[in-house]
């Protein structure tokens, strides 16, 4: 039975990328070796991290513009201290947006002040934060620009002459932004990009070397771009299938061929939910992730039925996470908008059953 996947992470990417995937694992572009058990110093592997790193910039339109793209390990929660790490002389101002922002805020307190600029915790965050100001003194303003688990996303970011660092982690390539106004953008790859196990750091260069602290060499971004993101083994087969990845949004019409799709997806999934008296949106409408889209039966007694028609339909992944309930739509890059349809079928389905 064909599957629809709505898994949050990780979760779908391309046909294509998985089928060429696995035959590097047999045989490396006719190498006659696996991509594991080739040197990561090999030529071979050297044009794989590179080209990663250059599309990388490509797509996000940062090519010649002092950023560099890194592909390290720790994932996006190696990212909350990292930055902290790297650029927290002071003070530095955060926008609490969900459980990822929280966990950015604990880890950048243990380096200095954290000034929360907003935070939409009291309403279990199911709204971006609009009117914040960020103070003069800090020295750089952290942002997530989608909120994984409550399904919310930033449509706009704050002008200000203060780095912008964003954790880009389930919406990174999924749709245009002027991203030459943000200063470090990370994300772990597994939501948008690639297998677990690698996170993108795209990063401007001149807002290092602005701490006086000690840096540890595997910590340090400066250390990491200097050996050109291969400061020791990296993760070889992650950064490989990433790049399969980026390929793949690069011939699917780019970061706009995504961004157009998405935004299909997501008006199809939220009209039904909106039209649907047996649903409710969980996100403010205005603030609404066409990534993760987070919706509630508006009667619990209808659980067992609508459980059931998904999954007998082959839909994986749907049910929300533990701090919201109900149900949540990840619909990333790669999912096909016949899932989606799929789901908003069975919505339909036990409105007449009902
Ligand atoms: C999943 C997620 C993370 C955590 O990523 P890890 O790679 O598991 O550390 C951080 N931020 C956001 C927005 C996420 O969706």
């Amino acid at each position: 039975m064909k599957k629809h996947n709505f898994s949050a992470g990780p979760c779908i990417l391309p046909k294509e990328v998985f089928k060429k995937a696995s035959e590097a694992i047999l045989d490396f572009d006719n190498s006659g070796l696996s991509l594991l058990e080739i040197s990561h110093r090999s030529p071979a592997f050297v044009d794989v991290m590179e080209e990663a790193r250059s599309l990388a910039l490509e797509l996000l339109d940062l090519k010649d513009k002092g950023y560099k793209a890194l592909f390290l390990q720790g994932g996006a929660s190696t990212q909350f201290l990292m930055t902290a790490y790297n650029l927290l002389e002071n003070k530095a101002a955060y926008l609490n947006t969900g459980t990822w922002s929280d966990k950015a805020i604990k880890e950048a307190k243990l380096f200095g002040e954290v000034i929360e600029v907003a935070s939409s915790k009291e309403k279990n965050f199911n709204y971006i934060p609009k009117s914040y100001t960020i103070p003069k003194d800090t020295d750089y303003f952290h942002c997530t620009s989608n909120n994984t688990i409550f399904g919310t996303q930033m449509k706009s970011f704050p002008n200000t002459d203060k780095p912008l660092v964003c954790d880009m982690s389930s919406d990174i390539f999924s749709r245009k932004l002027n991203f030459s106004n943000f200063d470090l953008i990370y994300a772990g790859a597994q939501k948008n990009m690639g297998p677990a196990g690698v996170t993108l750091v795209i990063i401007k260069e001149e807002i290092l070397g602005k701490v006086t602290r000690k840096i540890p060499s595997m910590l340090d971004y400066a250390v990491h771009i200097s050996k050109d993101s291969m400061f020791n083994t990296p993760p070889v087969y992650a950064v490989y299938v990433s790049l399969l990845t980026l390929k793949w949004i690069k011939e699917n019409g780019g970061i706009a061929g995504m961004e157009e799709n998405n935004n299909r997806k997501a008006t199809l999934l939220y009209a039904e939910v909106d039209r649907n008296p047996l649903f409710k949106g969980f996100a403010e409408k205005e603030d609404r992730s066409p990534m993760n889209a987070t919706f509630n039966l508006t009667n619990s007694g209808h659980k067992e039925a609508f459980d059931k028609l998904w999954k007998d339909a082959g839909v994986n992944g749907l049910n929300g996470h533990r701090s919201v309930g109900g149900y949540r739509a990840s619909m990333y890059n790669a999912l096909p908008i016949e899932s989606v349809q799929v789901v908003v079928n069975c919505m339909k389905e036990l409105e007449h059953k009902i």
